[in-house]
């Protein structure tokens, strides 16, 4: 169990790419935080600073009250599980598990106790003599993870441990992994580029793009309040729908040929006093908050003709276009909505987001 706190940490590597920014961050003792991003945006080389393989250019790394910087990977009490995690093929799942204690001349009995106790956390003491080829990709993974555990370590780093499995078996591992924490308590750094694995997953998400932290948030909020254009279109599948439309001189906001009032929103005001009336803005809206109707239901909305629909089981996805921008509605209508039926659709006008079109930044009500 472990706090940690990042001051302005900062990675250049020596061939000059500045991969991580002014990274800051306090994680609480056994919080599980996922870092998430596109490729490149900075998260493993955070984690690697973390684990102590890799230098820590500038900034401060904390793990309880302690600097970090200069100790040594092995003194540092850290697990790691990565991505290709190669299990010894000759050896049986007891003794992949065991023998990170074995190299570090642990006794005997407290090697077997651990293992035994990993084993049961994990559902592999039936498979304990088995070796890894006779084992199920997702067994398989849990060994990996009961190498890491039975050092009862203060941190877990996990570097896209799920991403080599199928996607049922990711989401199945998705669940374990989330009650191995609740029962280890243990804090964790969790490395993906899957915006679902850190909703799913964790106490707070930190989003990066181009080595910069845009928000550090709980998975709700960062659905929910995104600070900026980035954050709000990264998180969210379908993404959230985002276009840039005109505010007309009164404060309405024009959809083509139609204008919406928008008077009641919380944003209101600050679009009045910031000086966005008659100007561009950029609006996102989430599938989930457009309604759509076929046209012939007599519904009232702003007419369109729809694209393509998909059913997913419970609700379905239908695309159309509002002007030229390519739109997607979750709707709970059944029957199949053919292509070129007119449809009418509907925002949610409470919730529209707001953003600059210059900064890119979210634009909120008055607090
Ligand atoms: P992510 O894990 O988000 O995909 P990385 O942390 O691996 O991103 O990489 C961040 C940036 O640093 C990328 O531009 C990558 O090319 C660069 N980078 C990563 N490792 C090295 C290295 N050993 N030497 C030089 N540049 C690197």
């Amino acid at each position: 169990m472990s706090t940690m706190r990042f001051e302005k940490v900062e990675k250049t590597y020596i061939n000059g790419v500045q991969a991580v920014y002014d990274f800051s961050m306090e994680v609480k003792d056994g919080e599980f935080i996922v870092l998430v991003g596109p490729s490149g945006c900075g998260k493993s080389t955070t984690l690697r600073m973390v684990a102590g393989l890799e230098e820590i250019t500038s900034g401060d790394l904390f793990i309880d009250d302690k600097r970090v910087n200069n100790i040594a990977p092995k003194d540092r009490d850290i697990a790691m599980v990565f991505q290709n995690y190669a299990l010894y093929s000759h050896m049986t799942v007891y003794h992949n598990m065991a023998f990170s204690l074995v190299l570090r001349k642990e006794d005997s009995d407290l090697i077997h106790e651990r293992v035994m106790w990993a084993a049961d956390i994990l559902g592999l003491t039936p498979y304990l003599n088995r070796k890894p080829q006779y084992l199920s990709g997702g067994q398989r993974q849990r060994v990996a993870l009961g190498r890491a555990i039975v050092r009862n370590p203060k941190i877990f780093l996990l570097d896209e441990p799920l991403s080599n499995l199928d996607a049922k078996l990711r989401s199945t591992m998705r669940k374990e992994l989330k009650e191995l924490h609740h029962r280890l308590s243990t804090t964790m750094i969790y490395v993906t580029h899957d915006q679902i694995e850190a909703l799913t997953l964790a106490d707070r998400i930190v989003l990066m793009k181009d080595g910069l932290v845009q928000q550090i948030a709980t998975p709700y909020d960062i659905y929910y309040d995104p600070v900026n254009l980035f954050v709000a279109n990264f998180i969210g599948t379908p993404p959230m729908n985002i276009f840039t439309l005109r505010l007309s001189e009164t404060g309405e906001l024009e959809v083509f040929d139609n204008k919406i009032d928008i008077s009641g929103h919380p944003v209101y005001p600050t679009l009045r006093k910031g000086g966005y009336f008659g100007k561009d803005i950029v609006i996102g809206v989430r599938p989930e908050n457009i309604k759509v109707s076929r046209a012939s239901s007599g519904a009232i909305g702003l007419p369109s003709v729809a694209d393509v629909y998909e059913l997913l089981g419970h609700d379905a996805l239908l695309h159309f276009n509002i002007g030229n921008n390519s739109v997607v509605a979750k709707t709970a209508e059944r029957d199949e909505i053919q292509t070129n039926e007119p449809i009418v659709y509907t925002f949610e006008t409470e919730h529209i987001y707001f953003f600059d079109k210059e900064t890119e930044a979210r634009i909120y009500g008055d607090k």
